[in-house]
């Protein structure tokens, strides 16, 4: 008997390994000083704080399959394709 094993993966092309997810997150930017209309000079570096990593709410398809290059708003079940051998 085959042990059945619910799966998700990418709805496109059944992919169940190796996503890539779109994230927002917060960093700071260090200002080297202001020019005359009070804009930022950029120092050219920024400090990520990498706590604040979410998922990016803005994206209607957040997901991408890495098989297929395609992107998706969630993952859908994959049919169990291959047969797992019986002990
Ligand atoms: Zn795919």
């Amino acid at each position: 008997m085959s042990r059945k094993s619910k799966k998700y993966g990418c709805p496109h092309c059944e992919n169940t390994e190796g996503f890539t997810e779109a994230n927002v997150l917060n960093a700071d930017a260090s200002v080297l000083n202001f020019d005359r209309e009070g804009e930022p000079n950029y120092a050219g570096e920024s400090e990520i704080d990498w706590n604040s990593q979410t998922l990016d709410q803005n994206t209607a398809e957040p997901y991408r399959c890495d098989a297929c290059g395609k992107s998706f708003v969630k993952p859908s079940i994959v049919p169990h394709t291959r047969r797992e051998k019986s002990a």
